[in-house]
């Protein structure tokens, strides 16, 4: 989730360009689906200020459809909180940080 994107034929990172680095395959559908899903996130993010929470998730959720980033989770548990959706907030919240690694570190 948190993973930098790979290059589908030769699993280089993707480096926000329309061709692979290393193999110079054409990418260019990668940087659509990420501004396509950068959109409707945004506009959900709009759409939760103004409390429209429905259509905010229906945004949301069509965008995690195309990716699913942490952003994108966090508003989703946001949204969730605030319509007091608290059973549905675990799975979020796992994901969240599952990959990130500990939050705190011990020092005793
Ligand atoms: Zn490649």
């Amino acid at each position: 989730m948190h993973e930098p994107l790979r290059c589908p034929v030769c699993r280089a990172p993707w480096k926000d360009g329309d061709s692979c680095y290393r193999c110079r395959s054409d990418l260019t559908f990668l940087r659509l689906i990420m501004q396509k899903a950068g959109g409707l996130r945004k506009r959900a993010r709009a759409l939760v200020s103004e409390e429209r929470l429905e259509e905010a998730q229906r945004l949301l959720d069509e965008s995690l459809r195309l990716f699913t980033g942490r952003e994108g989770i966090s508003l989703k548990a946001y949204i969730l909180a605030l319509e007091g959706k608290f059973e549905l907030l675990a799975p979020l919240l796992e994901l969240l940080t599952e990959r990130g690694g500990p939050r705190t570190t011990s020092r005793g």
